[in-house]
């Protein structure tokens, strides 16, 4: 099969798998350039396929020599269409960890259930005995319960009045306006349930209840918060509100965690182009701009960049960072810099569709865009057969 891009709005519908293991291994290139550090021993990664979670995998695995099981949601090839791209990451991770002699099992399923939940503790019962580090990392439209079989749907919208803002749509550059009518109770309700802390609880309960947490656990969960111009549609909108939830379920957990002498902990990141992070309105002009304010002052970091640095200054350091008066690790430390805020918000109101190109980095938008999809990779030759069928031996 010849496998070209094919961009659908937001998403990207096919996937190259020589691209998506080229754009594994070069960020375990990267961890390993870095050398390794004293941390994890055993980890449990919940959305390890892609974006950050896919990072924390190998920055646990290539920085700090640590076993590894990842959980994911991925398609799996057939003859019509790719595999996606976070099958083909998972499918390149298994084959670095198996070359370099590292543990490394995946689950392909819904982490949201509790079959889900009982194969991982299995998993680790069996191989591992308990994890030290169990990252969660799962960023999903929606959500199934477990015990009541409700459909939760999670969405991206403002609370208590509609919102309009500029937007870009980066494939047809063009510069636009968008009014997003205001979240329902019921929209806020099921974006908790979707995207706070209540599975992320449940996955810790029940690991804890069957003894596989080790002494001084960790477990994280990623936030973003964002300046100003993108509070309405994130930090003040529905996914936000999912997110306090997310702060109040690390409070309660490290509670629940103290006879461990383990803890659970938010860390919030930088906005980086992720699958995610393209299906919000208003972010990918607000990465274009921040991107070439962040470039231009030699601090542009991706996912890779952003967890080496979130596992050795704060988690695994011998002093870690100091955390901000809540509690969170604060790795947009950069991007909210008042220098590159200034920049980013004196360019936000000069940009148009003419002007889009010099203005803004949409052309690194753009690139990291295909690169999450294993496109744009240097060194691939697009025009070639390639062999969508890859298969994991770890997962069945
Ligand atoms: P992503 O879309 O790249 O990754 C999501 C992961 O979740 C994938 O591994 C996917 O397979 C997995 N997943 C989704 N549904 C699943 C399910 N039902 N069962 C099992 N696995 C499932 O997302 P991302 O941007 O890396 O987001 C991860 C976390 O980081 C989220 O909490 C997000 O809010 C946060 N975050 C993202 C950004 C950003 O700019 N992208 C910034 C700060 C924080």
């Amino acid at each position: 099969m010849i496998i070209q891009p094919k961009i659908r709005g937001f998403i990207c519908t096919t996937a190259h798998p020589e691209g998506c293991a080229k754009n594994v291994t070069e960020q375990v290139d990267y961890v390993a350039g870095k050398g390794r550090f004293s941390g994890p021993k055993n980890v449990l990664v919940i959305g390890a396929s892609t974006g950050y979670g896919l990072a924390s995998a190998i920055t646990a695995m290539f920085g700090a020599n640590a076993n590894v099981i990842g959980i994911f949601f991925e398609k799996v090839a057939d003859d019509k269409r790719t595999a996606s791209p976070g099958w083909y990451n998972m499918a390149a991770f298994e084959e670095l960890a198996r070359r370099q002699g590292h543990y490394f099992k995946g689950i392909n399923g819904d982490a949201f259930s509790n079959e889900i939940k009982k194969q991982a503790a299995e998993l680790i019962r069996r191989d591992l005995k308990q994890v030290d580090l169990v990252i969660y990392s799962l960023a999903s439209p929606r959500r199934i319960h477990p015990e009541t079989g409700e459909i939760f749907t999670s969405s991206l919208k403002p609370i208590g009045k509609p919102f309009t803002g500029k937007t870009v749509d980066a494939f047809k550059g063009e510069v636009k306006e968008v009014t997003i009518e205001p979240a329902t109770e019921k929209d806020i309700e099921h974006t908790v349930a979707v995207m706070g802390g209540d599975d992320w609880e449940r996955w810790m309960d029940y690991l804890l209840q069957e003894n596989l947490l080790s002494n001084g656990v960790k477990t994280v969960a990623y936030s973003y918060l964002g300046p100003q111009l993108t509070h309405a549609i994130y930090k003040e909108g529905t996914i936000g509100r999912a997110k306090v939830h997310l702060k109040a379920t690390a409070d309660h957990l490290t509670k629940k965690l103290a006879g461990l002498h383990g803890e659970a902990l938010v860390s919030v990141q930088k906005a980086v182009v992720t699958q995610a992070s393209a299906a919000i309105p208003v972010v990918p002009l607000y990465i274009s701009i921040l991107f070439k304010v962040m470039k231009e002052k030699g601090l542009h970091e991706g996912c890779i960049e952003q967890i080496y640095r979130l596992f050795t200054m704060y988690l695994y350091a011998s002093q870690p960072a100091k955390r901000d008066g809540e509690g969170y690790a604060r790795l947009d430390d950069w991007e909210m810099r008042d220098d590159v805020q200034a920049a980013v918000t004196s360019l936000w109101p000069q940009v148009t569709t003419e002007n889009l190109a010099a203005l803004t980095d949409v052309e690194g938008y753009r690139n990291d865009f295909y690169r999450l999809f294993g496109f744009n990779m240097e060194g691939i030759n697009y025009d070639q057969e390639v062999d969508p069928m890859v298969e994991m031996e770890s997962v069945k």
